[in-house]
């Protein structure tokens, strides 16, 4: 297949990266620090292209994280990652972080279900009963529903640090979210 669209400028882009790049240590080099010392943080955020985590948080060579992103930054379908990266870097910490302005807070359930009835009919059954992420309610409410079904999860170690962040997606700010007040 022909590849057209931006695409095409990535991987031209790319060809100039490669040049100058310079390779990680082996993974299971890096990994043996990381277990040894629980440094290790996963950060779950969204897919939407304005956030861009490492640039959010300062990431650099001197500093890691590893990223898991979906719509919403939802805990639902990250718990699968979650659960093998702790079999492999053993992160001490987790960050859970939802944006102002997100995706998920204009597109609920329903509409999704019926935008994919008409791509995937036959699918009827199974995106009926589906969940999609959608955030009803506040940012802070949807960040401390993820951090307690990240806590609740029987796969996710009782000692690891969980942390909650709400991105103001226009000023930049990132705030902690107090897992325990709720705004209802
Ligand atoms: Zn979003």
């Amino acid at each position: 297949m022909k590849i057209t669209g931006p695409l095409v400028e990535m991987l031209a882009r790319n060809k100039l990266f490669a040049q100058k790049y310079q390779s990680p240590p082996p993974l299971m080099e890096m990994i043996k620090g990381m277990r040894a010392s629980g440094a290790g943080v996963v950060v779950l955020s969204c897919s939407d292209p304005r956030l861009n985590p490492y640039q959010v948080l300062g990431i650099d060579p001197t500093l890691k994280a590893t990223m898991i992103r979906n719509a919403g930054g939802r805990a639902f379908d990250a718990i699968r990652t979650m659960a093998v990266l702790q079999t492999i870097g053993a992160p001490g910490t987790i960050v859970v972080m939802h944006h102002t302005d997100c995706g998920m807070t204009h597109f609920h359930d329903s509409a999704i279900k019926t935008a994919l009835l008409e791509i995937a009919p036959e699918a009827k059954a199974s995106i009926e009963t589906a969940k999609f992420g959608e955030i009803t309610g506040s940012i802070e409410d949807s960040v401390r529903e993820d951090i307690a079904l990240i806590r609740a999860s029987p796969l996710i170690k009782k000692t690891t640090q969980i942390v909650g962040l709400k991105y103001d997606i226009h000023s930049g700010v990132l705030t902690q979210v107090d897992e325990n007040k709720s705004e209802l």
